[in-house]
């Protein structure tokens, strides 16, 4: 039995139960997982199943269980779907999906007894829509894919120096500045020329999270600051810090601007907490993320304001007003319910014990680790492991499964996951996202759903064509023939070929 993330427990049972009887029970609890597997049998088989009392499939709730678990009994006559919640229901649908078979004459379940949980309970995907836009198509497509690798989080990378890409009624000129480009810089160095533009309203995300929510996958938005904000700020340069004299525009060209908020300047705090009064209003999610990655301190080391305001708070330094910074928000969300979650480059002893950290930075893990072990909750996204949007060369399939995020870690309580992340300066296409993404996504999924001592790699590729037919199925547009660990000088030549010329191996998909 094919299934992808690997079940905690699994035992194949003689026999097969063939789809003849379409008769149904489900618990009303239970009835928008019953409704997707509906859908799915309908879509895949032909088969309508109708509800009645006594049937052959039953949807059961069972309070013995965890809120994401899930139990699969699957005889000759019967097939009980057992949880707790319409989440956990749901991930048994999910299963189900992949186990269906035809043997040319009919559509039928293998028998077999499943119980099955996550080790982890955070599994997200994040995607970068500011360095390239994409659409509330495209990103429903990823949820719905991600809902079908079991992932219950997909983090919207909402804005950075690039774009802008969050709908402001209060802060109009956002978007109306903050979310075209004049161009996009090319490998070459040189900008294309070509105006990049587009944005999510308020509906499309609303539309989004509701589409998201019926597949139990949270969205959490991130607004990255304070740094990678040059499309706030050629809107708002007021927000700059003192003595800025350079005109900011949003950025055509990649990697690190220097030109970051104002920390001493009470309207960059008006301005962000009105704003992101407004992004809680459209996203449910209990975590907002905030960014705090690469943002260089030359500007505040230089303002008068940014200064006053160290010297006010009685800060250290710059590193220590950065943390002040991200703490001013962590507390102005958490009277709202929510929690922050920063990348990891903001780890510092000041910054609020309940801030999550994403863990991301190369050579960087130590420090991360030694926060956990101190009590810090922490999301592994290691760059080496978990970023996607770099060639196969350089992250081959099994490198990403290989990632343990419980490694040197000795509170596993503290890790409460793992995320995947799309960063899209070199993405420009949903085709390219599918090729990045897919099958490293299944591999992610398995690194966060199954627990580290079950895993295998030999034995997740063997499960893993089953999945591919699944893509097949669906339009998939995932990268083949990357199962095989590649030699050490053969991800070299692939890495610098991509440096070079980022399409390369999509082309040859
Ligand atoms: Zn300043």
């Amino acid at each position: 039995m094919k299934i992808v993330p690997l079940p905690l427990h699994l035992e194949p049972r003689e026999g097969r139960l063939d789809l003849l009887d379409s008769a149904f029970n489900y618990s009303e609890e239970l009835a928008n997982a019953a409704a997707i597997f509906q859908d799915f049998l309908k879509k895949e088989t032909g088969i309508s199943l109708r509800k009645e009392k006594f049937a052959k499939f039953n949807f059961l709730l069972d309070f013995s269980l965890q809120r994401e678990e899930y139990r699969l009994e699957i005889s000759e006559n019967t097939l009980t779907l057992s949880a707790k919640s319409d989440q956990g229901a749901l991930h048994g649908v999910r299963t189900l999906q992949q186990l269906l078979e035809y043997d040319g004459g009919r559509f039928y379940f293998p028998a077999v007894y499943i119980e099955d949980a996550p080790h982890f309970p955070y599994r997200g995907f994040m995607l970068d829509i500011a360095r390239h836009f994409f659409s509330k198509r495209t990103i429903m497509r990823l949820i719905e894919l991600a809902s079908l690798h079991k992932l219950n989080f997909f983090h919207l990378h909402l804005s950075d120096d690039q774009g802008f890409r969050f709908e402001s009624e209060k802060f109009p000129r956002l978007t109306e500045v903050g979310s075209t480009r004049r161009g996009t810089i090319l490998k070459d160095g040189t900008v294309d020329g070509v105006p990049h533009s587009g944005y999510l309203t308020k509906a499309d995300l609303k539309e989004i999270v509701a589409y998201a929510e019926r597949l139990h996958i949270e969205v959490i938005p991130e607004i990255d600051m304070p740094g990678h904000m040059n499309a706030v700020l050629a809107a708002y340069p007021e927000l700059l810090c003192e003595g800025i004299k350079e005109e900011i525009e949003v950025r055509p060209a990649w990697g690190i601007s220097k030109n970051i908020l104002c920390a001493g300047n009470e309207k960059t705090y008006s301005l962000l907490e009105e704003l992101l009064a407004e992004i809680i209003e459209v996203f449910p999610c209990r975590y907002i993320h905030l960014g705090g990655d690469e943002a260089p301190k030359a500007n505040w080391k230089k303002c008068p304001r940014c200064q006053e305001k160290i010297r006010k708070e009685g800060l250290k330094d710059e590193e220590a007003l950065q943390a002040h910074f991200l703490n001013h928000f962590s507390k102005f969300l958490e009277g709202k319910g929510k929690t922050v979650i920063a990348w990891n480059d903001g780890l510092h002893p000041d910054l609020d014990p309940d801030i999550i950290i994403e863990h991301w930075k190369p050579g960087t893990r130590r420090k991360t680790v030694k926060a956990v072990n101190s009590g810090r909750k922490v999301v592994m996204s290691d760059f080496l492991h978990l970023y996607l949007d770099y060639p196969y060369a350089m992250t081959p399939l099994a490198k990403t499964y290989g990632f343990n995020p419980l490694e040197g870690v000795e509170k596993p309580e503290n890790i409460l996951g793992i995320e995947a992340n799309l960063w899209t300066e070199w993405v420009a296409t949903p085709e390219k996202i599918e090729f990045q993404v897919f099958p490293r996504l299944a591999a992610a999924a398995e690194v966060g759903w199954t627990a580290p001592e079950l895993k295998d790699y030999d034995n997740f590729l063997s499960r893993l064509e089953h999945l591919y037919a699944i893509y097949q199925k669906k339009g998939v547009n995932y990268a083949r023939g990357k199962e095989k660990k590649p030699n050490i000088l053969k991800r070299i030549a692939g890495t610098r070929r991509w440096l070079r010329d980022e399409n390369a191996e999509f082309r040859e998909n």
